[in-house]
């Protein structure tokens, strides 16, 4: 038999071939959960021998991303790779590439690394990004810098869950901030992204396979809380039609110019349109894209025929991709550290029995031990019969767990 010469070619894996994946995080024990419930083998690379995923894995690599010999071990295991965060060394990818079937593409994890490549791509694909200018030093400032305060400074590497980034009002703070880098003369660059008044944030869960098959998961509405997912919100009806239309069209359409096969996300910010424009009422720009399952869809684990896991894992062993349907009304209630921190630097576990008591409530914790502000602990899920029990459910768990539940509106005009 002739050894396939490119990644492309690569057959298709029926379990209990091993799919491996870079990163041993949530994600990745998600992803792993169900490549198990499908029959698959798995195997993680990961530095972090307690990470999540490395209790249930059957193969643990423990070793840098960039680790020539963990890359090879995780390769011989192997019979496919994915991976569950954006920051693995593309060079990685590309290496594992010469003798396995990866997806994503490196190519494209490579350009969702760098914001400024990012926003580059999206905008060469025809989409609207915010306002933006790449800086790195005082001395970049210019005349166009203004028009983007108030603005975000955002590091255009290694930012997630709002890290890395600041709120700035006027040129002195942002000279300031620029001014402060401890790193230099190993200064960050960053993109200064123009503040946009947000009417909501919405993202789209999409699966492209090998063979140009695209399947997308509902239109998710998000909600963010200093930075970081709050809830996200997966009602039919919910949000106009002709946005969600939209969105989705736009994120298949990215998704084919970047060549791109796998599970991507694309976050969007929702703008009211100017006044005195004669179409539609709301506006919209792409904010960023994740090349991998997205806390954002976390909910189709409970609410949709098939899951973004499971969408990953079909995009892997190059199975077949179906549509999903959404068969509950769903909310996601992320669960951060400081649920656990409620009593003081003291840690106690959430009462899950009253959480677990009210009707449509889906548990999903990550076996992470330390509980720190901000920190990931897990995820609940609302199903319900309507919007209306979803929401009271929703609230009442908010308030066992004493955070503020919020309104949520449906984005309709
Ligand atoms: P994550 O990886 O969790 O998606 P991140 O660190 O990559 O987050 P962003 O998605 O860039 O960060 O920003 C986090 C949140 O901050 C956004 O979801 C939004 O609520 C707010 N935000 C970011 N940029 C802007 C902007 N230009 N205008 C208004 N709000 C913004
Ligand atoms: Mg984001």
């Amino acid at each position: 038999m002739t050894q396939p010469t490119t990644s492309a070619q690569m057959p298709l894996s029926l379990p209990p071939a091993c799919l491996g994946v870079m990163g041993g995080g949530q994600l990745a024990r998600m992803f792993i959960q169900a490549a198990h419930q499908m029959g698959y083998q798995t195997a993680v690379l990961d530095p972090d021998p307690a990470c999540p995923a490395a209790s249930l894995t059957h193969h643990f690599v423990h070793a840098k991303y960039d680790d020539a010999l963990g890359l090879k071990k995780l390769a011989q295991t192997s019979q496919a790779v994915t991976t569950e965060f954006e920051n693995v060394p593309q060079s990685s990818l590309e290496i594992l590439a010469r003798s396995l079937w990866v997806s994503p593409p490196s190519k494209a994890v490579g350009i969702s690394q760098d914001r400024a490549l990012e926003k580059a791509a999206i905008t060469q694909a025809g989409f609207d990004v915010a306002p933006y200018q790449t800086l790195s030093l005082r001395s970049q400032v210019n005349a166009q810098t203004q028009n983007l305060l108030p603005g975000i400074l955002k590091t255009t590497r290694m930012g997630y869950d709002g890290k890395g980034q600041q709120r700035l009002n006027n040129i002195e703070q942002l000279q300031l901030a620029l001014d402060a880098d401890p790193d230099s003369p190993k200064r960050a660059t960053y993109v200064l992204e123009k503040q946009l008044p947000l009417l909501a944030e919405c993202s789209v869960v999409i699966a492209r396979s090998f063979d140009d098959q695209v399947v997308h998961l509902p239109v998710q509405l998000n909600v963010h809380r200093a930075g970081i997912l709050f809830s996200t919100t997966v009602i039919p009806n919910w949000i106009e039609q002709t946005l969600c239309d939209e969105l989705i069209l736009a994120s298949t359409q990215l998704a084919k110019a970047l060549n791109y096969v796998g599970v991507l996300c694309v976050e969007f910010f929702v703008l009211e349109k100017a006044q005195n424009s004669t179409d539609s009422k709301y506006h919209w720009v792409i904010n960023e894209i994740a090349p991998r399952p997205h806390n954002s869809a976390h909910h189709s684990l409970n609410s949709c025929s098939v899951s973004q896991f499971e969408l990953q894992v079909r995009t892997l062993a190059k199975l077949p991709l179906t549509q999903p349907t959404q068969h509950s009304p769903c909310l996601m209630l992320n669960l951060m550290g400081e649920m656990w921190l409620r009593g003081g630097a003291q840690q106690v576990e959430p009462h899950w029995d009253e959480i677990l008591r009210l009707p449509g409530t889906h548990l999903h914790l990550y076996g992470k031990h330390e509980a720190r502000i901000g920190r990931k602990m897990g995820h609940l899920n609302i199903t319900a019969p309507d919007a209306s029990k979803a929401l009271a459910t929703f609230d009442a768990c908010c308030n066992i767990l004493g955070v503020e539940p919020g309104d949520h509106k449906p984005l309709l005009f």
